[in-house]
């Protein structure tokens, strides 16, 4: 129909008629809005985050994480995103800053167009997922923010479905390991890295300490015998241990899948893992898998992740690396339809620039702000 007969059937041709404001005026206000024709501009610089404790880990150890912050700018409205980068994942400050100069994002006119825009930056070049990861998480928090909604309340989820948070405690001596228990009291599941010979001893302090809070283990590919590795399994479960996080190395796929099989405990897939296509791969050898934005390339495959996931009976995690509350809340908005979640990266750094979601009474806390839900401090 004409769309100024229709106006006129609506009656709000006889108001028109009867009053100064033109028609044209009218028409404005009953349509849409189009949006400005912008272009999308992105920007970069590095930001190395400071650690608040030593970050000891089965192969490694370090005081910060090398980190680059993205900004994606489109009709005056800012998206947030960030690539961290700790050193097993292969990317480094150069190597991201590289791939981001190596994009032009201002070709899109339409950032709606997420799938286009983010199927041009996955094929710019392989793997480079922290980098990706970053453009994905701004390109989010730009559109949610154009849409004026959080992205769990897009994808239709329910925020008090959130679960509890687990806070890590790295592999430490025994005295360091007390004073890192006082400080996760707040949390209702303690996730404790392993792989080295005081696993038991490190446990045992935390039980002793929080004897009623569940615990989850992180061998960080660690444990080099599967017959070790079965026994600490029966061993953890008999100690309210909830999983055990990737056992072996990355490449042990048979050892992984006898472990899976005779293990009372779920086996979690975390280095093994990185993106999409990897979960058919594993299924039948790992319980479930430990979604992190900095290997999915972020939120848009990992959306996919859960759903496939689920979908094959595995269970789903949703984990971060030592990151500012940026990546930290994106991932959070998925965390309301996962079955373990590990969001304590953020709370790891002296130097975040960031508020976003909080941990309440252990429980992961999303808050009604647009786009992946953070403010700059
Ligand atoms: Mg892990």
């Amino acid at each position: 129909m004409d769309r100024r007969k229709f106006l006129a059937g609506a009656g709000i041709g006889v108001l028109a008629a009867a009053s100064p404001i033109s028609l044209s005026a009218i028409e404005n206000l009953v349509q849409p809005k189009p949006r400005k024709s912008g272009r999308l501009n992105l920007s970069f610089f590095p930001y190395e985050l400071k650690l608040r404790h030593a970050w000891n880990l089965a192969r490694n150890s370090r005081t910060t994480t090398p980190d680059v912050q993205v900004q994606l700018e489109y009709d005056g409205i800012v998206g947030y995103g960030e690539a961290s980068m700790p050193p097993y994942l292969g990317e480094t400050t150069e190597s991201v800053m590289n791939f981001l100069s190596s994009l032009d994002l201002t070709q899109f006119n339409d950032p709606f167009k997420m799938e286009d825009i983010l199927a041009y930056v996955d094929n710019v070049a392989p793997n480079n997922r922290a980098a990706k990861a970053s453009v994905d998480i701004a390109l989010h928090d730009l559109v949610g923010k154009i849409m004026g909604q959080p992205w769990y309340k897009i994808w239709g989820y329910s925020a008090e479905k959130t679960p509890n948070t687990s806070f890590t405690i790295g592999i430490d001596t025994a005295d360091v390991v007390r004073k890192k228990v006082e400080e996760a009291r707040p949390y209702k599941v303690i996730k404790v890295k392993m792989g080295l010979d005081n696993d038991k001893q490190t446990v045992d302090i935390i039980k002793e300490m929080m004897p009623d809070v569940p615990i989850c283990c992180d061998a960080n590919q660690g444990w080099s015998s599967k017959e070790y590795a079965l026994e600490m399994c029966h061993w953890l479960k008999e100690r309210n241990c909830l999983f055990v996080e990737q056992p072996f190395d990355k490449t042990w796929v048979d050892e992984t899948a006898w472990l899976t099989e005779r293990s009372p405990l779920p086996i979690i897939a975390d280095e093994a893992f990185q993106r999409l296509p990897d979960i058919v791969k594993f299924k039948g050898v790992y319980s479930g898998i430990n979604i992190k934005l900095m290997k999915s390339t972020g939120l848009y495959e990992a959306h996919k992740m859960v759903t496939l996931a689920k979908s094959l009976g595995m269970k789903v995690m949703v984990g971060c690396m030592t990151e500012t509350s940026c990546a930290v809340t994106a991932a959070a908005n998925l965390s309301p339809v996962v079955d373990f979640c590990d969001l304590d990266g953020n709370l790891l750094i002296a130097n975040d620039r960031f508020s976003g979601m909080t941990v309440e009474n252990g429980k992961v806390t999303l808050h009604d702000i647009p786009g992946i839900g953070v403010k700059l401090l």
